[in-house]
């Protein structure tokens, strides 16, 4: 579904939580403008920035945890409704979403609407995830289209999500959990973590495509100079 500014909803004080995972190997505009434009549709309380300690289902991060951490707290200082949280970080082992979303349903309590978000990409790999059931009896999904990943869903994750499907946002705050919601936000920002390393590797510009804050970061600390070994 496409949302526009005609049914944007004021943030309310209590709402959606968000869980936004990632490796954020730099955290860019395509997921700050992503999350934002997200709390302008829905009714967002709160959104959780989870960077990954050791990703399951693809190669590790070029920077640290600390690195990526620390330009996610830069990236995002301004907006009241984010939060960075390095709980994964803390973790040893794989960061399985599962585990993540367990302890964000002990903390906010049973009846607390909470989401988790995926890029396009991200969905079509769900079905290989850790313990996928599990995560909609905890969560709902929501989808958001991403350019340039021409990439179908597969017949199994259409039959496995259909039943859980909504069309409207409004149904989210309803419920606690197990519904999959897909949305193609306005901006759809064709920006990926491995074009700004291609990029930074290469020594162009990266600018305007994350904050000045994260590039002078990756600057001052020599982020991403080097080809990965
Ligand atoms: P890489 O290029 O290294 O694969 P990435 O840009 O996809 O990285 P991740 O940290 O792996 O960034 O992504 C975290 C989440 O954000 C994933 O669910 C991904 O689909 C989503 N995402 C990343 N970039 C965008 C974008 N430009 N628009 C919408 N969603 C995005």
């Amino acid at each position: 579904m496409v949302i526009s500014a005609s049914n944007e909803v004021a943030a309310q004080s209590s709402g959606l939580v968000l869980m936004y995972g990632g490796t954020f190997d730099p955290v860019h505009c395509g997921h700050l403008r992503s999350a934002l434009e997200l709390t302008q549709c829905l009714p967002i309380q709160r959104v959780h920035w989870i960077p990954c300690q050791v990703p399951p289902h693809r190669p590790q991060p070029q920077a640290s945890g600390a690195a990526r951490l620390a330009m996610l707290h830069l990236a995002t200082a301004d907006e009241p409704l984010f939060y960075v949280d390095d709980r994964e970080l803390r973790r040893a082992g794989p960061s399985w979403s599962v585990e993540t979303l367990e302890a964000l349903r002990a903390e906010y309590g049973p009846h607390q609407p909470l989401a988790m978000l995926l890029g396009w990409d991200a969905y079509l790999g769900l079905l290989s995830w850790s313990r996928t059931e599990r995560l909609l009896d905890l969560a709902h999904l929501v989808v958001i289209a991403r350019p340039g990943t021409a990439d179908q869903e597969p017949e199994a994750l259409r039959a496995w999500s259909a039943e859980r499907r909504v069309r409207d946002p409004e149904q989210l705050s309803l419920h606690p959990a197990g519904s999959v919601l897909h949305i193609t936000l306005p901006s759809q920002l064709q920006i990926s973590a491995s074009f700004l390393r291609q990029g930074l590797r290469q020594q162009r510009s990266m600018r305007y495509l994350t904050p000045d804050s994260v590039l002078h970061y990756i600057q001052e600390h020599q982020l991403y100079v080097a080809d990965v070994v």
